[in-house]
């Protein structure tokens, strides 16, 4: 397995990026794409079905390809995962997907990273249906503080929408987010994660290599990794 060294950024949601040096990507793969985990230094998989991707014809073959393909060590996460009410199928169908892929979450032991637009309802129901042992985070968040008090109050971790916590008006939001849960990303969009952790540690009021070390806890704690020893493949600075 892959993991972050100390020092690292950890872009904690990326599709299809590189990592740098200095930064580590969990790379967001997904059942309909004909990609595989390979591996590279600086870079960890999840696995799963996107709910944008998802449809009656293909639902069958994308649950036996994450089935298949999540028990690749390299793999330390399902998702994303979930629902969005924009753009997608019927929830029915998104529902019957999150299902089984909370399933075999739970089977691998395995967290699970969500997708979620406008079906927060939805999730908390089949979050409390479900009873998940294993531990989810919300990728890309952008509601309202009291929504992320309600999400945040049932355990979850939050990772926050890369285009909104640049921006000042953010930084309620960062400061209610408790520092054990928090995590950070780009999406694979083209912004810096640098940028990101500076503007989080000033929102925090605290350094980056505060900020550091408290990200690398919560990956620990999120991928319940026990020691965190460096990666041997990695090449130094
Ligand atoms: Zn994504």
């Amino acid at each position: 397995m892959n993991l972050p060294r100390p020092d690292d950024y950890i872009d904690i949601h990326v599709h299809s990026g590189r990592a740098a040096r200095g930064i580590f990507i969990l790379e967001s793969l997904m059942a309909h794409e004909d990609k595989l985990p390979e591996s590279i230094s600086g870079v960890a998989y999840t696995y799963g079905i996107h709910p944008w991707f998802l449809n009656e014809s293909n639902y069958s073959q994308q649950i036996n390809t994450v089935e298949n393909i999540v028990v690749h060590p390299g793999i330390i996460a399902i998702g994303e995962a979930g629902f969005d009410k924009l753009r997608g199928p019927s929830h029915e169908l998104q529902l019957k997907a999150f299902e089984e892929q909370v399933h075999i979450a739970e089977l691998n032991q395995k967290p699970l990273i969500i997708h979620c637009v406008k079906a927060w309802d939805e999730l908390l129901a089949a979050r409390k249906k479900l009873k998940p042992r294993m531990p989810w985070m919300i990728h890309g968040f952008r509601g309202s503080v009291k929504l992320a008090e309600q999400l945040l109050s049932k355990g979850l971790f939050m990772s926050v929408w890369f285009d909104f916590i640049l921006r000042p008006e953010s930084s309620e939001l960062i400061r209610n987010i408790p520092t054990d849960r928090i995590f950070l990303e780009t999406d694979g969009a083209d912004v810096d994660i640098r940028n990101i952790y500076n503007k989080v540690s000033d929102d925090l009021q605290i350094s980056v290599e505060e900020l550091k070390a408290i990200i690398l806890t919560n990956f620990k704690n999120f991928f319940s990794i026990k020691s965190l020893t460096t990666d041997k493949n990695r090449e130094t600075d």
